[in-house]
């Protein structure tokens, strides 16, 4: 039996999360995702915003923005072992030597609203 009461309190949690999420994710040092290819920048946007980043070089990358993860979905590279480094969620990066290819996950500073380059 689901009682209006208890809708009620699962609409209130759910609202809450949302609030935390937003709050984390759009306060202070939102998460950037920077991916360069060759010391070039070819992707730049924010961790929270599920993206699918498709890269040619000497190799094929395919690397993943989701559900504030990034990581390399896919690779042809030998070795894989961007594949294998797993996901990030925070600060720190992620590489594709064969590829020259690198994934940096950086806090952005408040007040800050432009980027260099
Ligand atoms: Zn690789």
């Amino acid at each position: 039996m689901i009682k209006k009461a208890d809708i009620f309190l699962g609409l209130g949690l759910i609202a809450a999360a949302v609030l935390a999420l937003l709050f984390l994710g759009g306060g202070d040092g939102e998460a950037m995702v920077t991916v360069r290819q060759r010391g070039e920048i070819v992707y730049q946007g924010p961790l929270a915003q599920d993206e699918e980043i498709s890269l040619a070089g000497d190799f094929h990358n395919v690397i993943k923005i989701q559900s504030g993860e990034v990581f390399y979905a896919h690779s042809d590279c030998p070795g894989q072992d961007c594949v294998k480094m797993g996901r990030l969620s925070g600060p720190g990066q992620l590489a594709c030597a064969p590829n020259e290819t690198i994934v940096v996950v950086e806090r952005r500073e408040s007040g800050v609203d432009s980027i260099a380059g």
